[in-house]
């Protein structure tokens, strides 16, 4: 297909439009890079127009809208639509956790003179990008008695950051002999944390003056590790890139770009044709396995829910989810010149280019959920009859490729689903690269999605 980036056949003003709307998207993800603070802080947008908990309402009907959490880590926001809800809804589902590193359960220890934290890493790392590089600290503490206590260190320009240490390439002969798999051992992702010994400790010196700090700080013990969650992410705000300032960069855009444009779509739709549902869901980078996961029953025992306070018969569920349409909303690959190599250019996708449809996201067919002509030519009229700029595109060379999304797990109901998102390049690295450009047209391709 023939590909024309948005900077080339856009007009000035719908330029600035993109470039406008991605201000408050930078300032979003640089404050919500945990899935708790993203569901807190869409529910608070969501209050102020109106929106209610889910529970609260004893019949739904045509405009009303409401949300509902799971466990402060997944977010379903709706609207009822104009058409009965036995007509299907219209669903877009992304992701709000990113690759990370989290704490082990026993994670502080002194070695020589430092103290340090041993970490586990989420989701798919290259994890020579995470060393060296200030990083903040997310934590929620969560003590025997249910209470619970949030904290962030590493953001404000005063905090302290904290890093995981590299050999100097003066001694690192040895390390650049190794292959790239090897050369970064899991177990050396370790962080410094402090190195001033509390003096009137006899051993671990290091350690129990952190100790004594997170105690007066953060009110926890070494032993309240065991049942809190501490997430270390790279420290500061998104950034534009470029003397034309055209792209950002910034964490955890995989696959908050797709979450925050799906939930701004959603919320800037008063009433839609049919009832529109944005679930933000967690556990995707882990491969969906837990209970704030998109494969978790919650997204079933929510729509059922939703069934019943709208005055229809459980019996009704197949209808309203088999009439159902769904985006798996996750960022898609673009080609990246210093690796062309790993590319098929015929049909790879480009930064600028719009908003990404994937036929395929497996390696080459295998896992794929194979979205039908029929629906894939909706969507096509859909996005040209609404001015989307839009691009085809696949996970690069055959055998190369693959990565999995939350697609299939609305596939099985026989909806309906396609994989669709902004393109990303050095995905899962600290810093993601996004075009302003992609970024708007994803936002505009959800709004024509909901309408
Ligand atoms: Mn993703
Ligand atoms: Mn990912």
């Amino acid at each position: 297909m023939e590909r024309i980036s948005g900077w080339e056949k856009w007009d000035k003003k719908t330029q600035k439009e993109a470039v406008d709307f991605c201000e408050p998207y930078k300032q979003f993800l640089s404050e919500n890079k945990t899935e708790r603070l993203f569901v807190k802080k869409c529910v608070k947008i969501v209050e102020k127009l109106g929106y209610k908990p889910l529970e609260s309402y004893k019949k739904l009907s045509q405009g009303s809208k409401f949300y509902k959490i799971n466990k402060e880590k997944l977010l379903m926001v709706g609207t009822i639509g104009k058409t009965p809800l036995t007509d299907g809804c219209r669903l877009i589902v992304a992701h709000i956790d990113s690759p990370r590193l989290d704490l082990k359960t026993s994670p502080i220890y002194q070695d020589e003179e430092f103290c340090m934290f041993k970490t586990y890493y989420y989701g798919g790392i290259k994890k020579y990008q995470w060393l060296t590089i200030p990083l903040a600290i997310y934590g929620t503490v969560v003590f025997k008695n249910g209470e619970k206590k949030e904290f962030v260190i590493g953001e404000r320009e005063d905090d302290p950051v904290f890093t995981i240490t590299d050999i100097l390439p003066h001694l690192g002969k040895e390390q650049m002999s190794k292959v790239l798999s090897e050369a970064f051992p899991g177990e050396k992702l370790n962080v410094v944390i402090g190195s001033i010994p509390d003096k009137k400790s006899k051993k671990n010196k290091v350690k129990n003056n952190i100790l004594n700090i997170l105690k007066s700080k953060v009110g926890m013990l070494e032993e309240d590790f065991f049942s809190s969650e501490l997430q270390l992410v790279p420290a500061g705000k998104l950034r534009d890139v470029g003397f034309d300032k055209s792209m950002v960069l910034g964490y955890g855009q995989d696959d908050r770009v797709c979450s925050y444009t799906a939930f701004k779509a959603h919320i800037d739709i008063p009433t839609p044709q049919k009832t529109s549902i944005c679930m933000l869901v967690d556990q995707e980078e882990i491969g969906s396995p837990g209970a704030t996961s998109a494969a978790s029953l919650f997204f079933e025992f929510t729509i059922e829910d939703i069934i019943e306070r709208s005055g229809l018969k459980p019996s009704n569920f197949k209808n309203v989810i088999q009439n159902s349409q769904a985006i798996s909303a996750d960022v898609g690959i673009l080609l990246d010149p210093n690796f062309k190599e790993a590319f098929e250019p015929r049909n790879a996708a480009r930064i600028g280019c719009g908003i990404i449809l994937e036929k395929n996201t497996g390696r080459a067919k295998g896992g794929c959920i194979e979205p039908s002509p029929e629906y894939l030519a909706f969507l096509r009229d859909l996005f040209e009859k609404n001015n989307v700029l839009w691009q085809s595109g696949e996970m690069g060379k055959l055998e190369l490729g693959g990565g999995g999304t939350v697609a299939t797990f609305f596939a099985k109901y026989n909806i309906d689903t396609i994989d669709c998102g902004t393109g990303v390049l050095s995905m899962h690295a600290p810093y993601e690269l996004t075009s302003k450009a992609d970024i708007y047209s994803t936002y505009l391709a959800y709004k024509a999605f909901y309408k």
